[in-house]
């Protein structure tokens, strides 16, 4: 019998957001050191360890595992699957796509099809071998950079996918040909689908970032012309987020509001108690909704508002006129040059700009 060796994309596209979902994945880059965690029989590993529990050396494991970057390897005695990868390549991102290439074989069960506990070329037919890593690289970019993601920012290129996703300029290269001929040819990734969905909150982040030249702050929204803390118009787009969730933020996020903007607490006196009907706290008459301070008054003290504004009780400037907030005017918020100056020079982030390699 003869047998005929396809690669099945749309199989290994699926495994890839079925991983997704295990991992509770919904923002890039995909963090992939840890996904083991997700899984009874599967272990992470880097080359070293491997050396250190068979006592061998670095060289004989390239040459026992056949591959100087990473395996999928079926240890039966256990019956567990360890996914190795030479910690020694530089490149960060490169290992990143390997453990993501390996972790495809896992996912599709290479091993089990083709019987090997290590899959390399000479080891099966070259055709089967083919077909096994063509469906793990599919895998791996659907993981790492997944179309759905890519292709609905407002623009998208190499150096793009290479930085959101964190994988290396020959992977980005390779899936942004990939893409665009897709996108040539009528392929479409819908946000309203299962995986889009999945991702829809992250793709509307990124796609109305902001970033102040000024101030050094990037916050999030579909319309602001003005930063939302020092009121300059020196606003960029950053299609990057900060990539890990250890930076801190120097304008820390201290209040919190319901959807009309009333504080949840009042920044004064903390009375946690407000009246549902009005937007001063009960306790100190504070106003507890920030807002535009573009505000004049008539005779009467009547406030005319001429910037109609609800901010979010963070903002120190309204992101419509770039006006002051009344949170700033009162004290409630200091001004933002007095926290950046406590932060300390060094400390300043460009969080738009950060480069923290998350493996
Ligand atoms: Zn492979
Ligand atoms: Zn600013
Ligand atoms: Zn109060
Ligand atoms: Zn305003």
């Amino acid at each position: 019998m003869r047998m005929i060796f396809e690669p099945n994309f749309k199989k290994a596209e699926q495994a890839a957001y079925q991983l997704h979902e295990i991992a509770n994945i919904t923002a890039l880059p995909v963090k992939v050191r840890k996904i083991d965690k997700h899984f009874k029989d599967l272990k992470i590993k880097p080359y070293k360890w491997f050396a250190k529990e068979w006592g061998i050396t670095h060289e004989e494991t390239i040459r026992l595992l056949g591959s100087d970057e990473g395996c999928c390897f079926h240890w039966k005695q256990q019956d567990i699957y360890l996914v190795l990868y030479n910690e020694k390549v530089e490149n960060q991102a490169r290992i990143r796509w390997t453990i993501a290439h390996e972790l495809g074989h896992y996912m599709l069960k290479h091993n089990l099809k083709s019987q090997r506990s290590i899959l390399g070329r000479g080891g099966v037919p070259d055709k089967e071998y083919d077909m096994y890593e063509k469906e793990a690289n599919c895998f791996a970019r659907n993981f790492l950079a997944p179309p759905v993601v890519i292709t609905n920012l407002p623009h998208w290129d190499t150096y793009l996918i290479g930085e959101l996703c964190n994988i290396s300029f020959e992977a980005s290269t390779h899936t942004f040909e990939f893409y665009k001929n897709g996108k040539k040819i009528g392929v479409r990734y819908s946000l309203g689908s299962k995986i889009g969905l999945r991702f829809k909150q992250f793709v509307f982040k990124v796609s109305n970032k902001k970033y102040c030249k000024n101030c050094n702050v990037s916050f999030v929204s579909e319309t602001a012309r003005f930063c939302e803390c020092c009121g300059s118009d020196q606003l960029t787009r950053t299609l990057f987020l900060n990539q890990g969730d250890d930076i801190e933020m120097i304008y820390p996020v201290v209040y919190s509001a319901d959807e009309s903007g009333k504080v949840n607490i009042c920044p004064r006196c903390l009375n946690e108690e407000m009246h549902p009907a009005g937007d001063f706290c009960p306790q100190c008459g504070l106003e507890v909704v920030n807002r535009c301070d573009d505000i004049s008054y008539y005779s009467n003290h009547a406030p005319v508002f001429n910037c109609e504004a609800v901010l979010s009780p963070n903002q120190r400037h309204c992101h419509v006129c770039g006006c002051q907030s009344t949170f700033l005017r009162n004290g409630v918020l200091e001004p933002w040059e007095k926290i950046k100056e406590k932060a300390g020079q060094t400390t300043v982030l460009s969080e738009g700009f950060s480069k923290n390699p998350s493996l």
